[in-house]
């Protein structure tokens, strides 16, 4: 009678738990929102003072959640690996100051655009090199996977515009900055934003230029075929355009 009754128990809490674990930290659910990003980008995503991950995308996706009423939990990983978590289901969407390219679009939807940004040219103090162009036969520090390597990789492409001798592949941006300041790279290509926070944090020994590149627009990126999540994104994004929260965002982390 007492075993019956132990193995009861037993099937019952190992039930609940189960049950429970399907509901907790897992893509896909309806009560948590699970945001793929890498941490490696200021100010749209970093480590905060508090060791947790913070920047406007962070807060950016908080909100479009909070209007939503569930939670939300970050995965970190590498850049080149967020759209393959969003195929495989271990994240729901991509916040990663990620640009909008007829490429990705092949492999994720995205949502309405939310940033517009350039790619920017650091260089260190007295470099010779003033424009895109000057890139000719230099070695170039990129963070992998970024549209700043697609651009000056220039894989497939026959008439190379840029033409660089070699480009250095980095899970962070500011190793690929590190490496500049060392002398291991005579120039980075990365985004306007993280750039102009890393010559803030680097003043003297580094300024960043115009690369003339086309502009980029920032989205979200969920899982193809997820017009459910899309759509209460997209309405999420439209009202904190409207009601100014956005602004107030823009001003937190950016301005
Ligand atoms: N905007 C760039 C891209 O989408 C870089 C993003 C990033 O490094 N987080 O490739």
């Amino acid at each position: 009678m007492q075993i019956t009754r132990g193995i009861k128990l037993l099937f019952l809490v190992s039930m609940v738990s189960i049950v429970a674990s399907m509901f907790v930290g897992c893509a896909g659910n309806t009560s948590e929102l699970v945001m793929g990003t890498n941490a490696e980008f200021p100010p749209f995503e970093y480590i905060g003072d508090d060791g947790q991950p913070d920047g406007f995308d962070v807060a950016l996706v908080k909100e479009i959640a909070r209007r939503m009423n569930v939670g939300v939990k970050i995965e970190n990983m590498e850049f080149k690996s967020l759209i393959g978590s969003l195929a495989n289901g271990k994240i729901d969407l991509i916040a990663a100051g990620m640009t909008v390219t007829e490429e990705r679009k092949k492999e994720v939807d995205f949502s309405k655009t939310y940033f517009t940004a350039n790619q920017m040219i650091i260089i260190p103090v007295g470099s010779e090199i003033n424009s895109a162009l000057d890139l000719k036969g230099m070695v170039v520090g990129v963070q992998e996977g970024t549209t700043g390597d697609i651009i000056v990789s220039e894989e497939d492409v026959d008439e190379k515009e840029y033409d660089v001798k070699e480009v250095k592949r980095y899970k962070k941006g500011i190793d690929a900055v590190m490496d500049l300041i060392n002398g291991r790279v005579e120039a980075v290509v990365i985004d306007s934003n993280p750039a102009a926070e890393y010559v803030k944090s680097n003043e003297g020994k580094i300024v960043a230029i115009e690369s003339g590149m086309e502009p980029e627009e920032y989205a979200i990126a969920v899982k193809k075929g997820n017009t459910k999540l899309l759509e209460k994104i997209d309405k999420a994004l439209t009202e904190i355009k409207q009601d100014g929260t956005y602004d107030k965002l823009i001003k937190q982390y950016i301005q």
